[in-house]
């Protein structure tokens, strides 16, 4: 893993390789005594695994992509990192994103952009592109990605691969850089539903520091019983009308036309109530969240402090520190935020953000209802050229439309390669199929992918 790292330098995905430490754990997994028999209870004894960078880890530096958090290292390891190194698994380093996961396609690192492996002058996808790209190309066996609204699965569906998004609280948010606190999930990324699946259990459980997170693994391991013949799925019709390329809704349907072949039974195209009003709802209670969240980074407590003069204000010096080291579009967002939040604007923008919220979870729940999941492509276009949006906002807000609904519902959702499509300039790039499932049906949904690999 660490050859491919280095020989795969240019494609961005790395934005620290500890070589040292990752050398050391895979020495002593090597010469642990055969008398040691713990192997069994640690699936992922020797994997090499990334990490996304906004998760802590006490023995390597942690930015969020972030240069407020530059040189930053934090003095404990998140949950899901200590659960992952419980299980085995040999963490080699940390992967590039969108500053503090705000953006679709890395290029809103402050860092360095991130490479498509399929085309390299295309955008992997984001805010977790660093983590698809480094799987994409073999240079680890998987990656833990973080979705708040779609950063698991669309950089998943961008770069070929599967990624899956758990039911919001499987996976603890200890030791997360929060972005929204409410929608934030940790997951994973890999080259098939079996690896992505391991590591995403090996990750899942009830943490006593954070509140939100849940007990309920159990019920997610206990439901994946079901057989094709009890299957029954529909396709999310807003998603594959108007504004979707035509390649894309071509890769989906034909995934659900051999999902059909294969005995389970498709209700056709439905109608998701309130589906379409997810993305405006998302991005004002995201930038919300943020604009709170990210009030932490002010050079008092963690990373470069600005050098003020002497006897300037400290307000001066919080003012400089997150001047010049917060990035534009994280800028925007705290702006917005910061907007919807204040109190002539709070109905309006915030509290009514928060009943479509409602409505979305409420649509989706019906739509489930007696269906085991449904099914939609993960985003309306295949990779994009780099620095082909990135001018405009608004245009790369949209791409979202297909993630953010189970985000807002806090529904699992995995996403899996299914096809290639035109890019356009006759560039055939991967189609990603999203199938979104009941809370902690994660099992169930694993074995409905599993069936269309
Ligand atoms: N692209 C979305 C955003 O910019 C999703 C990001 C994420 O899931 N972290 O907010």
């Amino acid at each position: 893993a660490l050859d491919a790292i280095a020989e795969h330098e240019d494609l961005g995905a790395f934005l620290h390789v500890n070589a040292d430490v990752a050398i050391n754990h895979a020495r002593q997994i090597d010469e642990r005594s055969e008398s040691d028999d713990s192997a069994e209870d640690r699936p992922l004894l020797g994997v090499p695994i990334a990490v996304k960078d906004n998760l802590c880890t006490s023995d390597m530096p942690t930015t969020a992509g972030s240069k407020v958090l530059e040189n930053y290292t934090p003095p404990y390891d998140a949950t899901a990192v200590q659960n992952l190194r419980k299980a085995g698994a040999v963490i080699v380093g940390k992967t590039n994103l969108d500053e503090f996961g705000m953006g679709s396609t890395n290029e809103a690192s402050a860092y360095h952009v991130v490479r498509n492996p399929w085309a390299t002058d295309r955008v992997p996808g984001g805010s977790s592109g660093g983590s698809a790209a480094a799987v994409a190309a073999n240079l680890v066996a998987a990656a833990i990605g973080t979705d708040t609204g779609g950063s698991i699965r669309q950089p998943a569906s961008f770069c070929g691969i599967v990624g899956f998004k758990p039911t919001y609280g499987l996976v603890s948010r200890y030791g997360l850089i929060s972005y929204a606190s409410s929608l934030d999930t940790v997951g994973c990324l890999a080259r098939s539903v079996d690896d992505a699946e391991a590591v995403l259990m090996a990750m899942a459980g009830g943490d006593a520091s954070d509140a939100t997170s849940s007990y309920h693994r159990d019920d997610a391991n206990n439901t994946g019983g079901g057989d094709m013949e009890s299957t029954r799925f529909a396709l999310v019709g807003a998603a594959l009308g108007e504004g979707v390329d035509s390649g894309v809704s071509a890769a989906v349907r034909a995934a659900a036309a051999t999902l059909e072949s294969l005995g389970a039974t498709c209700d056709g195209d439905v109608d998701v109530p309130n589906f379409e009003d997810a993305l405006p709802a998302y991005y004002a209670i995201a930038c919300s969240e943020a604009s709170s969240n990210l009030s932490r980074f002010d050079g008092a407590r963690y990373g470069p402090r600005a050098s003020v003069e002497k006897g300037a204000s400290l307000q001066s010096m919080y003012d400089e520190t997150r001047g010049s080291n917060l990035g534009e579009e994280v800028k925007r967002r705290i702006l917005m935020g910061t907007y919807a939040l204040s109190s002539g604007y709070y109905d309006a923008c915030y509290k009514r953000a928060q009943q479509v919220r409602t409505l979305v979870r409420r649509g989706l729940d019906e739509a489930l209802e007696g269906r085991t999941c449904l099914l939609l492509p993960a985003a309306p276009t295949v990779a994009y050229k780099l620095g082909e949006k990135t001018d405009d906002p608004l245009a790369m807000y949209a791409g979202d439309l297909m993630t953010v609904p189970a985000s807002l519902a806090g529904l699992p959702a995995v996403v899996i390669p299914c096809g290639m499509a035109d890019a356009g300039d006759g560039t055939m790039m991967p189609v990603g199929l999203q199938l979104i499932g009941k809370s902690f049906s994660e099992r169930e949904l694993a074995r409905v992918a599993k069936a269309l690999e």
